[in-house]
């Protein structure tokens, strides 16, 4: 039994690693009209069981959901209704597609094009290998002019993620989708060489815990140098993600921030959300002083129950690593860090890559007791 179930998680791994990906797109709007055109390479167009025509330059096809189906233009001439279009890429490549209702800016997307209405929501799913959807990844979520050992990272990351939660949408027919619930995959192809360098560099790295399994990755812009524990963020602890001292972080751009927020608007909050004890005449006095020398959870005291992650969000905070102390009307946050802090520290890595280290080094640094293994080489235990 067990060499059974052995062979076929072999079997799962494989083919899910040679698989192309499965990628809702456009997730953010409740697309209504959307065109598909001639960006490179040539496309066969196929609607439920007919072959409607080819896509080459200068053509298109308008797609509008119309009383729950598919109503197809061809190059403007109607086709009539369907459950199901294909947009199929001979070898390589790359339409153009804009949403026209809503009216979003035109993206461009590599490989396959699938439409079809999933619970009466028209869905449009981007079928592509993993290296052009991984190169997308990084140029949504990393940009441009970065140094290639900081790309490899977020590719060995990037890749870990697509593969540890390939059927999150299942339900919705595709994979995963192009939101930051996922990986953001907003596909402009306008990324840097380098890019693509780095994810072929990192062919199959994956980061795997003591056991081979895929683990959990996490990154935010800049911790403030120290890492936060995933428990402070979500309640739950996630291994491999705890709190440190990062030092390759405090002297970039977005290391510190101030923000002023009236005081009277800051203790209505706290006396009306958690029945801070105003008519205590210590407590009142000392509301608006708090210091944040290594990272806390709480503000004050834990006994308040307030936590510093409310207190982001209701104040749109850049981070929870803050002090504060009044002035005047106001109560001054002074902050490290952008972002929930948790797992890579995207501006810690780019500095650790300029300064020589390895991906390997850099994703093991963020992620303790992790290793970077090629996904074909994992055996099941
Ligand atoms: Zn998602
Ligand atoms: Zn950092």
């Amino acid at each position: 039994m067990r060499i059974v179930s052995s062979i076929l998680f072999l079997i799962l791994f494989f083919s899910s690693f040679g698989q192309e990906q499965s990628i809702g797109i456009l997730r953010d709007y409740k697309v209504k009209r959307v065109t598909f055109s001639h960006h490179l390479g040539t496309y066969n167009v196929q609607a439920d069981n007919s072959i409607i025509g080819t896509i080459e330059a200068q053509q298109f096809v308008e797609v509008e959901l119309v009383g729950g189906k598919l109503a197809l233009k061809y190059n403007t001439i109607p086709q009539g209704t369907f459950s199901r279009i294909s947009i199929v890429a001979n070898g390589n490549g790359t339409l153009a597609i804009k949403s026209k209702s809503p009216a979003v800016r035109e993206r461009k997307y590599q490989d396959h094009i699938e439409i079809s209405v999933v619970k009466g929501r028209m869905t449009i799913v981007n079928k592509v290998s993993m290296e052009n959807y991984l190169c997308g990844v990084i140029e949504s979520e990393g940009g441009g002019g970065r140094h290639l050992e900081y790309y490899k990272v977020q590719a060995v990351m990037s890749r870990t993620y697509a593969l540890r939660n390939q059927s999150r949408h299942t339900k919705e027919g595709f994979g995963l989708c192009d939101g930051v619930h996922c990986q953001a995959y907003h596909n402009m192809l306008k990324y840097t060489p380098e890019i693509r360098t780095a994810v072929r560099a990192t062919k199959e790295d994956v980061l795997v815990d003591e056991k081979n399994r895929l683990v959990t990755t996490y990154f935010s812009a800049n911790c403030g140098g120290e890492v936060c524990d995933a428990s402070q963020v979500w309640n739950n602890s996630v291994p491999h993600v705890q709190s440190f001292i990062d030092t390759f972080c405090i002297h970039t751009h977005q290391a510190t921030w101030t923000k002023r927020v009236p005081k009277s608007e800051f203790r209505n909050f706290l006396v009306k959300q958690y029945g801070f004890p105003i008519y205590d005449s210590i407590m009142a006095a000392n509301m608006y002083t708090f210091e944040q020398e290594r990272r806390k959870a709480f503000y004050i005291h834990p006994c308040l129950g307030i936590p510093l992650r409310d207190l982001r969000k209701e104040f749109k905070l850049k981070s929870t690593f803050f002090s504060t102390h009044p002035e005047g009307n106001e109560i001054v946050f002074e902050g490290r860090g952008f972002g929930h802090g948790v797992g890579l520290c995207q501006e810690g890595a780019m500095n650790m890559a300029k300064n020589n280290f390895t991906y390997r080094q850099i994703a093991e640094f963020y992620f303790h007791g992790v290793r970077v293994k090629k996904y074909s080489k994992l055996l099941p235990n």
